[in-house]
Formats: C-alpha cells, structure tokens, sequence
C-alpha cells in the first residue's frame, strides 16, 4: 500500500515561492552552511525552521537500527513539524548535505509569521500536520518503543496516550515478535519489568505514569509557573480547546491543563458524524489534532499529562494545584473538565480493564479484538458508534442495553445504521450480570429481563458506553454542583434563588459563570448541558466573551 508520503508528497514537502521567501527574509536570519554540519538533532527542543536558499539538507529519523531517510530539502524547501511550532524536541536529524545558504527562523518568528501572513501559515500548517501524520504512520526510526504485552493494561494506557498525543512509537509485543525479547535483553531487562518504554533510544522507563513518559519525551513545553495568566483552562477536550483557541486568538494568556491528551471523550470516537462542517464524519483524534494546532498557532500554552488536583478559589487570582506539584495562578478559570463513562456494578469489573473491557472504541482497541466477536453496552451515541464501528469489518456485535430501545437516547441516523448491519444484534432489557477470566476476560454473562435466565458466552471483549459521571471531584467545594455532581452556573443559579448564597456582586452571576465570580464552567462537566461535541465547542467559545466582559469590569 502507498504510505502517506507518496500519496500526499506535494502536500508534505511544498516548495516556496521566490515571493514567500522574500517575505520569510523579514523574519528569519541568514546562515552559510557547510557539509555535514548537524542543524538540529532529534529531541532537541527549540529549534528553527530552516528555508534552503542553496546547497541542500538531508532530514532523517535516528533510530535504534540506524538513521531512516525522510526527504533530501533542495533550494525552497523548508524543514520543521508540528514540534517547531511548540518549541518541543522535535523528531528529526536536519544535517547539510551540499554546503550552501538556509534561512533560519526562530519558535517566536514563526509564531508570528503563522498568525500574520495567512497564505505562507497554510502552507505551513498543512506540511507540518502531514509530516506528523507521516512520522506516526510509518512506526518506523525508534525513537520511541514500547515493549509490552496486548494482554497488559499498562501496554494499552501507554498505547493509548502516545496515540492520542499523536506520538510516534514502535509497538513491540511480547507475545509475538522476537524483536521485544531481544529488546529487552539489550537493556537487561526482564519480563516483570513490562510494559517499558524505550525514550529516545536509551532511557529506559520500567512501567512508567503518562507523566513520566511525557517529561522524557519533552512533550511539554517549560511554562512560567509564576505569571498571572488571564486565563486558565482546565481540561483540552472539544470545550477547553474551544475555549482556548477563542481566548488566544483574541489575545488572552492561556494556559490549558490536561490529564491526559487533547480531544476529551471526543478523543475517544471513531468517527463524529453530526458535527457541522464535516459531512463524511471526522475522527476525534483527527478533530483534536486540528484543534490542538488551532490554539497552539495563537499561543496558547497546553500542559498535557498534568491534572488540576485543587481549585483554590478563596482570591483572586485563583490558585490550581497541579498534580507535577507546581501552582499556577489565574484572573479567570474555565472548568472544561467534562466527564468518564459510568462503571458497572461488577465485583472484578477492574481485574479486567484493558484486558477485555475498554472505555473507547477506537482503531486500537478495534486492532486488539482482531476478528473476535464483541460486546458493546450503552444506548447513547457513543455506544451506537462504537458498534457501527467494530462492526464495519464483518465482525458479529452484540448491542447491550438496559431499556427498553433506543429511540430514546440515540440519534436517528445511528438507529438505522445499526437496523441495517446484520451483524449487529440489539439486546433490549439487558444487563451484564458476570464477567470471567484468569488474567484476561474469557466469558461475560447476561440476563434479559427480570425473569431472563443469564446466558454465558465466550466473547472475551466488552466495550462500556454507559451514562457519564463529572469530572469534578478536584474542585472540592469551590463552586456549588448539582445533585449528580455537575457544576451549577449561570441561570440555573439565579432561577433557584436569586443569586447564589455568597455572591458578592451586584450583577447576577453570568451565563455560564458558576458560584465564584470569574469562576466559569463548559460543555459536559456543566449541569444541564447537551452532552455534544457541537454543544461544548460553543459553551468553551462563548465563554470567552464572558471573560472579556468580566476582565474590563
Ligand atoms: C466514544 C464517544 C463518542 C461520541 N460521539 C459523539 C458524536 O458523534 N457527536 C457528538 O456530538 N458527541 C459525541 N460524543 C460526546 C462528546 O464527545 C462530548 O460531549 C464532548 O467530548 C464533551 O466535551 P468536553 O470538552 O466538555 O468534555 P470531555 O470531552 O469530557 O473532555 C474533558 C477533558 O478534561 C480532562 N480532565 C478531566 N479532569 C481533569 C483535571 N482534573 N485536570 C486536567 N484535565 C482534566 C479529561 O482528561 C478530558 O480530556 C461522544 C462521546 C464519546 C465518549
């Protein structure tokens, strides 16, 4: 099959114009080259975009089995990917092949260049967004390998969170490729010390957090624990990143905190059919991405693998305790944190976490099922997707449902796709009563209706789409919740009583501000919201004018 770098070459590696170029000299300074010379190694953060003005540069990715050539850069051509653009260690060798003249343009230039000349900025944009996708689809140059085994829950985490940061990596599995013992056995490691993660190419992580992970990798950039920013944002799925991309490009100072990657539970959907602009459906990783490069490109500054442990909101600025054990201070907070599918009342639900039941439905886990049947519960969008989706290559589904049908709970368009999959099959009235395994899960039991007997099958698959609980638990009594645990704002506050208990405004509290003022909340996490990508894309961008109206208070 054609990779990505044949099929959209041009695209990747577009050549500028004599014009484009003079425009760049504004920004950029010029630097003689000489043969050989290394412009900038793999990992390294901060580095400049280079325009070959003569001579040319050779790009490659290091490796553990040696370099892999990417593209020779000829007079026009220009280096860099997404990383430039954040200041992070990017993934690239650029050395001088014939000794000439580049342009050489600095994170800060770029930034400006990107947000001031719109036609150079898309020709930008889009070579970096593919040359990501290039290096991600290729799983090839090491830089980064994991070693562990599918049937682990940490391989699948790790899995998951390099995935959805659109990391490169090399999947090495134990159980199957004799390359993983070999690994290992080069870094005297054994199997009690999987899954591990090999950073670029010698440090060797034993079972890390996502955090450790994202700080040998440099996937954050350093932030300024101590300036005041206008605003901070807590959570990047599609409210925060909305929110961040409106308060950036308006010239706030952002700051968003993520616990694990840009997308939320958006993040975490094979394909979002209903949301406007995208009528063959985007996937969340996809939507993200873009999302992601959005804010970036306005200067918003996105910490990943970090959580907001505590809200201190007792004065202005507010104060959020992080969980890398930094404090950072703010004027303003959104509260973007939205919310995690519902657990099951099963005993050893969690024996079985990642090791047969999954929380998402995406092209990993579809890979982990190979051709096995599968079990998805949940009456929502997002199971109905998820069947749709794992069902797409000829595999029996079965669809789990506790009411009665779905018509109440599920788009229509969803309700007929699956209608019309004859290997999807619906079981209304349902409830998985049992879950079996050693190690991993073997066989689940359900029972059909109140008086159904439980019926035991080997399927040793489940996917969980039900309901959603708040992600709120780090706000600790800041702002007042509803009985479920969302956050209260705006009209639901004052329709109940006036203003809320404490309020020390005259005005009463804004759409979407919740009990503190200068305190807001968006998209899932907030109490009465839709629960859509669409809904919470708009809150985290209306939400931005409220901060404007209440920073020229
Ligand atoms: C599988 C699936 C498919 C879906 N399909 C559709 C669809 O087709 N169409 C549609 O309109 N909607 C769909 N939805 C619903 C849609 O994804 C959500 O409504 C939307 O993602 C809500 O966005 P949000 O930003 O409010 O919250 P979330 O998406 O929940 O994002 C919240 C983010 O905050 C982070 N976070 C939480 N706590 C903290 C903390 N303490 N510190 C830092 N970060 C934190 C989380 O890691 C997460 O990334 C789907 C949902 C799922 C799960």
């Amino acid at each position: 099959m054609a990779t990505l770098y044949e099929t959209r070459r041009e695209q990747m590696f577009p050549k500028l114009t004599a014009q484009q170029i003079a425009r760049l000299e504004l920004h950029g300074r010029r630097i003689r080259t000489t043969a050989g010379q290394v412009l900038s190694e793999a990992g390294e953060g901060h580095r400049d975009l280079c325009v070959v003005l003569s001579g040319s540069l050779e790009v490659a990715r290091p490796g553990m089995q040696g370099e892999v050539p990417i593209t020779v850069a000829v007079p026009g051509d220009f280096t860099g990917e997404m990383s430039t653009l954040r200041g992070l260690g990017g993934f690239t060798r650029v050395r001088v092949a014939e000794a000439g003249e580049i342009l050489a343009i600095s994170e800060s230039q770029l930034r400006t260049i990107v947000q001031t000349d719109s036609e150079i900025m898309e020709i930008f944009m889009r070579a970096f967004i593919l040359r990501r996708m290039g290096l991600v689809a290729a799983e090839q140059g090491g830089d980064v390998i994991l070693v562990g085994s599918t049937f682990s829950p940490g391989t699948l985490r790790l899995q998951q969170f390099l995935t959805r940061n659109t990391y490169p990596f090399v999947l090495k599995d134990i159980d199957t490729d004799e390359d993983a013992k070999a690994c290992l056995a080069r870094f005297h490691l054994g199997s009690g010390d999987l899954p591990v993660v090999v950073c670029r190419g010698h440090v060797v992580l034993k079972n890390p957090s996502n955090a450790e992970v994202a700080a040998c990798l440099g996937m954050n950039p350093q932030f300024d624990a101590a300036k005041i920013r206008d605003v901070v944002i807590i959570g990047a799925g599609p409210s925060g990143l909305a929110a961040a991309v409106y308060a950036a490009s308006e010239g706030l100072d952002v700051l968003v905190i993520e616990t694990v990657a840009p997308g939320g539970q958006a993040g975490s959907s094979s394909k979002i059919e209903n949301y406007l602009g995208f009528p063959t459906g985007i996937s969340g990783l996809a939507l993200a991405g873009r999302a992601l490069v959005q804010a970036q490109k306005f200067g918003a500054e996105v910490a990943i693998a970090t959580s907001a442990l505590r809200l201190i909101c007792d004065q202005v600025p507010f104060r959020i305790a992080l969980s890398d054990g930094d404090e950072v201070r703010s004027r303003t907070v959104i509260i973007a944190s939205g919310a995690e599918y519902r657990k099951l009342a099963l005993h050893n639900l969690a024996d079985y976490l990642g090791v047969g039941v999954y929380y998402a439905a995406t092209a990993v886990e579809k890979k982990l099922c190979g051709e096995d049947e599968v079990i998805v519960v949940g009456g929502g969008n997002s199971a109905g997707q998820a069947s749709v989706f794992m069902a797409n290559n000829g595999r029996r589904v079965h669809l789990v449902v506790r009411a009665g049908g779905l018509a109440a709970s599920m788009s229509h368009y969803l309700i007929r796709r699956i209608e019309d999959s004859p290997n999807i099959t619906l079981h209304v009235n349902t409830e998985i009563t049992a879950l079996e395994g050693k190690g991993r899960l073997e066989k689940v039991t359900w029972r059909s209706g109140a008086n159904g007997k439980p019926e035991t099958h080997d399927i040793k698959h489940v996917f969980l789409m039900t309901g959603a609980v708040p992600n709120t638990e780090w706000l600790q009594g800041c702002v007042a919740l509803d009985g479920k645990g969302f956050v209260r704002t705006g009209p639901d506050l004052h329709v109940e009583s006036g203003a809320p208990d404490g309020w020390p405004l005259s005005r009463p509290p804004l759409h979407l501000e919740t009990t503190i003022p200068g305190i807001f909340a968006v998209g899932d996490v907030r109490c009465g919201s839709a629960k859509r990508v669409a809904a919470a894309v708009g809150e985290g961008s209306v939400c931005v004018q409220l901060i404007h109206r209440l920073l020229s208070e």
